[in-house]
């Protein structure tokens, strides 16, 4: 099977690095909870960040049918 790649993530938490491709979402508060607890960073644009692709499903978001769990479907992750 050959899935197209996805696009790179718009935006991104300068905190928890969770990727967004919600426009809306840029500049607003990370909608992100972990354990519990939301994430008190903010979303800011990842047009200049640099990406790696993910390595467990190529950038295509999916393994299989499943949607890709490392990347939660993004095919993407911040390069850190
Ligand atoms: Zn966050
Ligand atoms: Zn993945």
């Amino acid at each position: 099977m050959d899935l197209a790649k996805k696009p790179k993530p718009s935006g991104v938490c300068n905190l928890c690095n969770a990727p967004t491709d919600r426009r809306e979402a840029l500049n607003q508060r990370c909608s992100l909870v972990v354990n519990g607890r939301r994430c008190s960073g903010t979303i800011k644009s990842a047009v200049n960040a640099l990406w790696d692709e993910c390595e467990s499903c190529h950038a295509t978001g999916k393994v299989g049918t499943q949607e890709c769990t490392e990347c939660k479907g993004f095919g993407w992750k911040i390069y850190a």
